[in-house]
């Protein structure tokens, strides 16, 4: 693998001092109970981040883990469960619902608006038989910010458990999970977290507790199994091997995280954002969202003729820089900027939107602006 220039929202840049972290010599975490304390400390740092003081646990394996596992836990054969559908994740959970013997139900939006609380109200006024919702905070691949803190209030309110997955918003946008009565809610290291790839998070209230202690049926295998955890720190006992480095690594991303004062962190993720979505639409290029901009992910519209998969290969080509287009469908319409974590730095941005300016006109899109100068105005 060649040095290149990576900026995609997900994984994320590395900080120096989180890499050298997980170069350390390590103990064994399986028998070491000073181990046993580290973990647990990591997961007391971030339930501060998510502000909650439910149970919060780091699981061994990369974020589609915890999206599977809340399903696998929660789901009875039989069992409906809403699935707030916006985004190509928010979608997907369906699919891990039904694979649990669950039935699905979609409440659907398009895919460039956040979910409309009163459609969901609506909707619920209807039908409310529902054992959990799931709905994705920032759906990665168009960016788009669902306003959890009013939906999971109203999913409470109909007796509806609520399942988030908030991935690629942990550590860039807020998060209340007990304000905002999340049951479960879902991270990842590999995001706005900056850590490496391979770890979940997942928080788990005491009514989400209670749903899966009193299931008839038995929860199907081990791996998403999410109730194993509940004694781990009493018994000095993990499920498996816990991938110690990853964890080293993931405790001093969070260090850095509170260091610089999680207030902070998330006005440096706005700022950075409101700039680069103003200088996008002012130098003459769409935004791919009607509303709900997350300050994580900004999904611009490439001009048909040019192409979205085009610029990401001539980007890579012409100047080493991998920046991401969507996912299908839109991979073609879409380049995603990944304002997230230790991406969101004036000077990547910078040096991001350099590079896409220089592309699309060496492709000929016209225009007498430049990005950089529209950024500096909007950010300084
Ligand atoms: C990244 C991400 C995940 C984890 O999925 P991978 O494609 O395996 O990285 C889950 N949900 C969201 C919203 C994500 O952004």
């Amino acid at each position: 693998m060649n040095n290149k220039f990576v900026y995609s929202p997900g994984p994320t840049n590395i900080r120096e001092n989180v890499r050298f972290e997980m170069s350390k010599e390590t103990t064994n975490p399986d028998s070491d109970k000073e181990f046993v304390e580290f973990y647990k400390e990591t997961c007391d740092s971030i339930a501060k981040i998510i502000n909650t003081k439910n149970p919060t646990y780091i699981l061994g394996g990369e974020g589609i883990l915890g999206l599977e596992a809340a399903c696998a836990s929660l789901t009875e054969p039989g069992d409906r469960v809403l699935i707030l559908d916006n985004g190509i994740y928010g979608r997907g959970f369906k699919d891990f619902v039904e694979m649990y013997g669950g039935e699905g139900v979609y409440l659907s939006e398009s895919y460039s608006k956040a979910i409309d609380k009163n459609k969901l109200i609506k909707f619920l006024d209807k039908d409310s038989n529902f054992k959990y919702a799931t709905v994705v905070h920032c759906d990665t691949p168009t960016g788009v910010l669902n306003d959890i803190s009013k939906i999971c209030q109203i999913l409470n309110e109909y007796g509806i458990l609520t399942v988030v997955d908030s991935i690629s918003a942990i550590g860039g946008e807020e998060i209340r999970v007990d304000d905002w009565r999340i049951d479960i809610a879902l991270g990842a290291s590999q995001k706005a977290l900056s850590a490496a790839p391979g770890l979940t998070i997942v928080s788990i209230s005491e009514k989400a507790r209670l749903a899966m202690k009193n299931r008839k049926t038995s929860i199907v295998g081990f791996y998403c199994n999410l109730t194993i955890w509940e004694n781990y720190y009493k018994d000095k006992w993990f499920p498996y091997t816990m991938p110690i480095n990853n964890i080293m690594g993931l405790n001093k991303a969070i260090s850095n995280i509170l260091e610089e004062g999680i207030d902070n962190v998330l006005n440096r993720h706005k700022k950075i954002a409101v700039a680069t979505r103003k200088a996008l639409k002012e130098y003459g290029l769409e935004l791919f969202l009607e509303n709900g901009y997350s300050n994580t992910v900004t999904s611009v519209k490439i001009p048909e003729d040019i192409g979205a998969l085009k610029l990401r290969d001539y980007m890579l080509r012409k100047y080493n820089a991998l920046i991401l287009t969507s996912l299908k469908p839109y991979d073609n319409q879409i380049l995603r900027i990944g304002h997230m974590g230790e991406n969101a730095r004036e000077d990547k941005v910078v040096y991001v939107l350099n590079v896409v300016d220089k592309a699309l006109k060496d492709l000929g899109f016209k225009t007498a602006k430049d990005l950089v100068s529209l950024f500096n105005l909007y950010y300084f």
